[in-house]
């Protein structure tokens, strides 16, 4: 969306954007300051299934897709169009984390880390987009925040309390970040919903009860979620399971 604003600016003219999920699954601001101020047609459940011209693009054929995001026959509509951009996900940049040996997360595609933003190697830390793909900049701010103290601790008193508890994305929920915790001081986490609610809680369980819940009108894949939960209401034994009820 935001390239389709870009392009438009340059002076290009964008036909329209194709989402293969039935819901965008870019930011709701986005949709309306990239696309309907421009008046830039989103088409959801719809993706490119064919491409047309031999040295140069002439065109694409868009075709709708079912609830399995399978094509479906008969549904194909040829575009004429001399520029097609593909921009379906962003992932975490991997290098300097498999060159480090780093343990990576496959529902984030980031690196594993702890409560204090520390991966499976000690001593090397991570936050912001190369350890989960962030929305808004301010929550990459306080990730990096977070890490620098959580740094600062690690040279001065040279590791952290042992960190077992697992915490695990239950119904509803894409991801957590951190994944692992000590129980042992105050914690927020991060997690993306793996699709749209409306009128729902996350709910934050261990040893079987609800530890922490925040209520939302609505969550959208789109938008970080994060939940801060104090030591007190922890215990430092259990793994915790996030998940959405509604
Ligand atoms: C198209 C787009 C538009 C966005 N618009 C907004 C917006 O309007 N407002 C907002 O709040 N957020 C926006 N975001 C989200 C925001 O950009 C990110 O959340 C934020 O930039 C992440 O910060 P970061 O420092 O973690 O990563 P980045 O900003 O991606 O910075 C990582 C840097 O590391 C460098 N790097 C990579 N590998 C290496 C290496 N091996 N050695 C050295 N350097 C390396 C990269 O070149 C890059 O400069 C947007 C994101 C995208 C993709």
């Amino acid at each position: 969306m935001i390239m389709a604003r870009r392009m438009t600016l340059e002076g290009a003219h964008v036909k329209a954007v194709f989402e293969i999920m039935p819901y965008p699954s870019g930011l709701p601001r986005n949709i309306e300051q990239c696309l309907n101020d421009y008046g830039i047609p989103l088409y959801l459940s719809h993706t490119v299934t064919d491409i047309h011209g031999k040295t140069r693009l002439e065109g694409i054929t868009v075709s709708k897709v079912d609830e399995n995001l399978k094509p479906v026959p008969g549904t194909e509509q040829e575009i004429a169009c001399d520029t097609l951009i593909l921009s379906v996900g962003l992932i975490p940049e991997n290098e300097l984390s498999i060159d480090a040996g780093v343990e990576l997360d496959p529902r984030t595609r980031g690196a594993v880390v702890d409560e204090n933003f520390q991966t499976s190697v000690p001593g090397i830390f991570a936050a912001g987009n190369v350890l989960h793909v962030h929305d808004l900049v301010d929550f990459v701010s306080m990730e990096a925040e977070s890490l620098a103290d959580s740094a600062a601790a690690y040279i001065e008193n040279g590791g952290f309390a042992p960190c077992g508890l697992l915490v695990k994305a239950g119904e509803g929920i894409g991801h957590t970040i951190p994944q692992k915790i000590s129980g042992t001081k105050d914690i927020t986490l991060s997690m993306r919903p793996s699709r749209q609610f409306k009128d729902a809680a996350v709910a934050v369980s261990q040893n079987g009860t609800v530890i922490a819940r925040k209520k939302m009108k609505k969550a959208i894949p789109a938008e970080m979620i994060e939940l801060s939960i104090k030591k007190e209401t922890l215990s430092d034994k259990g793994d915790l399971e996030v998940s959405i009820e509604c």
